[in-house]
């Protein structure tokens, strides 16, 4: 092990965890690989942390950085024009389906989510806001505050009057075997009670993210976001829509996350993936929503030249190449393999997914129970046969896999091998 863990450990905080018993440094990448600083290879199934989207070293984007570095990057902020942020706003807008939609870029999905945020409760002249339990939005105050995860939670302080709506988290014994269709209707059910004992009446807004990333890939069914807009609608609440782990077709089915659930927001935040590795983030959203603040103030280096270039190339990059389409071929190989894995392996509770966003929860086979040890476990029997994934959840038993939407058919089965391989090994373990 290098020196370089009691050096992390001694200047930075200790509530920053790391993955693995003996953190991997990575100093490399290509394609849909990284290497460590040791010289191990491994298959990257977490896409950095969602951020590496079309994989490493891609020359498209790396010569289109290099462009802009050889122009002496004069940054400006957003008081001089910059053609790269206009044709990338033009791009979002097309993409979101938002009518008139307008587009803000800020550097990281927090603040893209605050951003939102301040829109909505300007807008609305409200601090009530709707959030999903075991949601994730970032850490800053206003961001945590709509956050439902408690490990993330420090305090209860929150600019925002917040509600917790039924999502996701299907754990509650009333939901137990209820069909799809049924769930929503309580769900809106919960909503219009919400709407009717919690709250005054001029809430500003829902925030929701269509697969909850931090909260374990946990998914609503498809159609409980448009039925939640449709009674939000009646009120002139807002739907914001956290894209930051769903956009750009991960979802294989959908080129944002929220189109899954058949409607349109009124506003969408994105970051990690867009820059496939520099930063940027933001929000799109309806031109009257976006225009109606006299100033919220500029976000210095968001819409920054470095990152409008990597943007730009990246999202040309996913549209020329159709990746929301490799995304529903290679999550098929991935997902209906570890679905029919699963019958055998007992201490695979659940594998869900959509594309290339999928989840298995590891569970003990005795009780059913969720099993962190056997995820932490997971984690190291994947890197010793050279692949890495995430983890979390609730319990810190889910396994969580997004890896880089470039994921060719037979990396996708190479990882499937290494999965089930991990699985096999740890279940006889437990068995
Ligand atoms: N929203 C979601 C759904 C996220 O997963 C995250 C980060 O993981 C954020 C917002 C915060 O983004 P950032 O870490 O770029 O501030």
């Amino acid at each position: 092990m290098s020196d370089l863990l009691p050096r992390h450990r001694a200047v930075m905080p200790n509530w920053l965890s790391l993955y693995y018993d003996e953190p991997i440094e990575i100093v490399r990448g290509k394609g849909n690989r990284v290497v460590d600083a040791e010289g191990h290879t491994y298959l990257d199934f977490f896409a950095g942390i969602l951020t590496n989207m079309i994989g490493y070293d891609v020359p498209e984007v790396r010569e289109a950085v290099e462009r802009q570095l050889a122009t002496g990057v004069v940054h400006t902020s957003t008081v001089y024009l910059l053609r790269a942020q206009v044709e990338l706003a033009e791009k979002i807008a097309r993409l979101s389906g938002i009518e008139n939609a307008k587009v803000f870029f800020t550097n990281s999905g927090t603040e893209a989510n605050e951003t939102a945020l301040l829109l909505a409760t300007y807008v609305r002249k409200s601090d009530q806001v709707l959030a999903m339990r075991q949601s994730y939005h970032g850490r800053s105050f206003g961001a945590l505050s709509v956050t439902s995860n408690r490990a993330w939670k420090n305090n209860s302080l929150s600019p925002f009057n917040v509600h917790f709506l039924h999502g996701a988290d299907r754990h509650l014994p009333q939901f137990g075997g209820m069909s799809d269709a049924d769930y929503i209707k309580a769900c809106v059910e919960d909503l219009r009670h919400v709407l009717a004992t919690a709250v005054s009446n001029d809430v500003a807004a829902l925030i929701a993210e269509p697969i909850q990333g931090v909260g374990g890939f946990t998914m609503a069914p498809d159609g409980l976001f448009k039925a939640y807009k449709e009674v939000l609608d009646e009120e002139g609440i807002l739907f914001i829509s956290d894209e930051v782990q769903t956009g750009w077709g991960r979802t294989g089915s959908a080129f944002f996350g929220i189109q899954n659930h058949g409607m349109t927001p009124d506003m969408m935040t994105f970051a990690k993936g867009l820059g496939n590795g520099f930063a940027v983030g933001g929000v799109v959203a309806r031109g009257d929503l976006m225009d109606a603040p006299h100033a919220i103030g500029l976000a210095t280096f968001g819409g920054n030249p470095i990152s409008m270039a990597a943007a730009n190339a990246t999202l040309d990059y996913v549209l020329d190449n159709d990746l929301q389409s490799r995304a529903a071929i290679t999550g098929a190989i991935l997902i209906d393999g570890l679905r029919e894995a699963r019958g055998r392996l007992p201490i695979v509770g659940d594998v869900r997914g959509k594309g290339l966003m999928f989840a298995l929860e590891l569970v003990d086979p005795a009780t059913g129970a969720p099993a962190p040890a056997l995820a932490a476990r997971f984690m190291e029997e994947t890197k010793k046969l050279g692949l890495l994934a995430g983890k979390g959840g609730l319990y810190g038993n889910v396994l969580r896999m997004a890896p880089p939407l470039t994921l060719t058919d037979d990396e996708a089965r190479e990882g499937l091998g290494i999965i089930l391989a991990a699985l096999e090994t740890i279940n006889k373990e437990t068995g």
